[in-house]
């Protein structure tokens, strides 16, 4: 899932603080399951923008909807009817569905979450990295473990050699991934495959070629 943070409530404040009716927009999906964007966030972000803003003595209307996906034109349609008794709208989703608000209605939209990453929940309140979308997937080479978002060096045939107990260099809090792939294809019996040399990895399909798209013309008939 996409996981996201959420921003202070100061720079919140500071965004819309020109504004009288402001709509917090949560989504119900990967930022609810982060608890940074959903209801329950939503819910919280107003309650606490309505108590700043009247200490402050200004008045401003802070109204609260969560749609089912803000990345997603359909589930956006169902606040066209509300949208122009809104000045600005602070959107919890991810920077995904911010910008397709943002593509979608012509009123500011600010930020309210910082979006992180691709992760897993590990518990409640810890989230870690595990994809960088890199749009050629080579998991199947290295036990189901991801060098491109695990190890720091991003390295595809083994260890950099500075890992120690299984802790990276750049950083004892994390695990090195070579250690972990090592460990996993030991416990696979498929250690032969650490021997084999990965090819030089394809990098025109990730980030670096520009924004990506994906196309399926068998759905788009
Ligand atoms: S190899 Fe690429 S697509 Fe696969 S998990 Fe790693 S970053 Fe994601
Ligand atoms: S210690 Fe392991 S995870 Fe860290 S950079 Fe080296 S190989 Fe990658």
């Amino acid at each position: 899932m996409i996981v996201a943070d959420k921003k202070p409530i100061e720079e919140i404040i500071s965004e819309i603080e020109t504004y009288t009716n402001v709509l917090i927009l949560g989504c119900n999906e990967c930022v609810t399951v982060c608890e940074a964007g959903g209801k329950k966030e939503v819910g919280i972000l107003a309650s606490a923008l309505r108590m700043h803003f009247l200490k402050e003595g200004k008045e401003v209307k802070i109204d609260e909807i969560t749609l089912e996906r803000q990345c997603d034109h359909e589930y956006l349609e169902e606040i066209r009817a509300a949208i122009d008794g809104y000045d600005a709208v602070v959107s919890l989703a991810c920077g995904v569905g911010v910008q397709f608000m943002a593509e979608t209605y012509p009123l500011p939209v600010y930020p309210g979450v910082n979006t992180c990453f691709l992760g897993a929940t590990e518990k409640r309140g810890l989230w870690t990295e595990r994809c960088q979308a890199c749009g050629q997937c080579i998991l199947a080479r290295t036990a189901g473990i991801c060098p491109v978002s695990r190890c720091a060096k991003r390295l595809f045939n083994g260890p950099c050699g500075g890992s120690t107990r299984g802790a990276c260099e750049i950083n004892k809090e994390v695990d090195c991934a070579w250690q972990l792939i090592i460990d996993r294809l030991k416990d696979l019996d498929r250690l032969d495959d650490y021997e084999q040399l990965s090819p030089i990895k394809d990098w025109s399909t990730d980030r670096a070629g520009g924004p990506r798209k994906v196309v399926r013309e068998d759905l788009q008939q």
